[in-house]
């Protein structure tokens, strides 16, 4: 295929959204292991998880056997109103580099929440809606989630509680007015509205909070609220499964032109871009299809695949949820409060963590700074300013373009730009002033974490 051939910009039509989510665990010969009931250490039922999840969605979560699942129309309808999301060609990123290798990113930031988060937001909130609830919980860390949310919530009428990790909140005052305009009530976390909330505060008085805080706040609060329930942003299957819509329009829109990518780059806090990224292509790697490499870039600061251990952990700070075996810091891991934003997430969905604990992807981390000056080259020549985010994909894509140029290899590079950093101004004030540092936990500072990690036979 000649350069020419690909435009800047591949847009799929409205009628070529995908009518079915892929479910990458059909795909997978050896599963993740199951979730485990703390009280018991027994594999989890669908009734252990039905205090806190909406029923639909718990379903979808202990799901692993159908590798397509079917798209409800009113989540196709809310689609239309934000995707397809373009696919580009980043030609003028490859001029800047002078690289041989072809590059493409997907992206996700071209509706409020900035991010590909309103692909799950809006599914959750449709299935709620659709069981009689009233009321939805959730946490949120830079603000991206939360707001998708708010903006689900509002469309199909459901009250919404925000816990959004203080530091954020506090980062970012503007995310907190969106989401209001949008109807939520946003409660900065750790805060004095729950049990679990006074506790940390008792403990860690000065904390910034983190996400692991702010979710076992609003499981708190979705347990007890009537008619309520707790529902999040990533790392759990079935947010995997609802993001997969971003890897099928991939998909679709590079066989237009014949394109297959020899490298799938995407950034990783819990893992719902990258695990819905990567899902179609995953499948096909592992029927035997393609040989397609896959990365995962996590922050430095917060390096839980890279640096952190395979066992069952808590997905929250309070120890609330079902143990999950997956790449954790330990859930009692406090990130450090110079990392900007997002990212800042002890585990990885058990799916990503399984796929890299079998061998069928790279883990890599990249310093903040270094985040920034990709963030910045790419801002620059391809228009579009990035989420912090986001750059960690992008600073891994000019790495790998770079490794091509100096091979004179002619390999195809497909990121995933998740989202748009309006809200990072903070983040990118520190950089621009030359104020940004970079943070890299001591083993020391790693095991205060891995501490909290149970002690459980099958830990051993
Ligand atoms: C939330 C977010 C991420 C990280 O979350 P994952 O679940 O790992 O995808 C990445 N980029 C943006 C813009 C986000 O909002």
């Amino acid at each position: 295929m000649s350069d020419k051939t690909v435009p800047t910009k591949i847009y799929l039509t409205e009628n070529e959204i995908p009518r079915q989510w892929y479910n990458v665990r059909a795909a997978m010969k050896e599963k993740h292991d199951p979730f485990l009931n703390p009280a018991t250490l027994k594999p989890c039922t669908a009734d252990d998880l039905r205090g806190v999840f909406c029923d639909e969605l718990i379903e979808q979560e202990l799901n692993q056997t159908d590798e397509y699942i079917d798209i409800p129309e009113g989540i196709v309808e809310f689609y239309k109103m934000f995707r397809p999301s373009p696919m580009v060609r980043a030609y003028w990123l490859e001029k800047l580099l002078d690289t041989p290798a072809h590059i493409y990113y997907k992206f996700e930031g071209n509706n409020t929440s900035g991010s590909h988060k309103l692909n799950s937001a809006v599914a959750q909130v449709y299935y709620a809606k659709q069981q009689g609830l009233t009321h939805l919980t959730t946490e949120t860390g830079a603000g991206q989630w939360g707001t998708a949310l708010s903006m689900a919530c509002a469309f199909y009428g459901l009250d919404l509680t925000v816990y959004m990790v203080k530091v954020s909140s506090e980062q970012k005052p503007h995310r907190k007015e969106v989401m209001r305009t949008y109807g939520a009530n946003v409660v900065a976390s750790p805060s004095d509205t729950t049990e679990v909330g006074r506790k940390i505060l008792a403990e860690f008085p000065t904390t910034g909070g983190s996400l692991g805080c702010a979710i076992s706040e609003a499981i708190e609060k979705a347990v007890k609220t009537e008619n309520c329930k707790y529902v999040l942003g990533s790392v759990l299957d079935h947010v995997v499964l609802h993001q997969s819509i971003i890897g099928l329009e991939s998909k679709a829109a590079l066989e237009k032109y014949g394109v297959t990518p020899d490298i799938i780059i995407g950034c990783a806090g819990g893992g719902s871009n990258l695990g819905g990224l990567i899902s179609p292509f995953m499948g096909d790697k592992l029927k035997g299809k393609n040989d397609i490499r896959f990365i995962a870039v996590e922050p430095a600061s917060c390096p839980s695949m890279t640096r952190g251990k395979y066992v069952y952990d808590f997905g929250d700070t309070g120890k609330t949820t079902p143990l999950m075996r997956m790449y954790t810091l330990g859930c009692g891991f406090m990130p450090s409060a110079n990392h900007a934003g997002g990212l800042r997430y002890h585990g990885m969905s058990p799916i990503v963590s399984k796929l890299y604990h079998d061998g069928y992807m790279e883990a890599v981390s990249v310093e903040q700074t270094k985040v920034f000056e990709a963030a910045e080259k790419f801002a620059r020549c391809e228009g579009i300013l990035p989420a912090p985010e986001s750059a960690h994909a992008i600073s891994v894509a000019i790495d790998e373009a770079l490794k091509c140029k100096e091979r004179n290899e002619k390999k195809t590079i497909l990121f995933g730009l998740t989202g748009t950093g309006y809200f990072d101004m903070t983040a990118y004030k520190a950089y621009n002033d030359g104020t940004m540092t970079d943070y890299i936990p001591t083993d020391e500072d790693l095991q205060r974490g891995f501490a909290s990690i149970l002690d459980i036979p099958q830990n051993k």
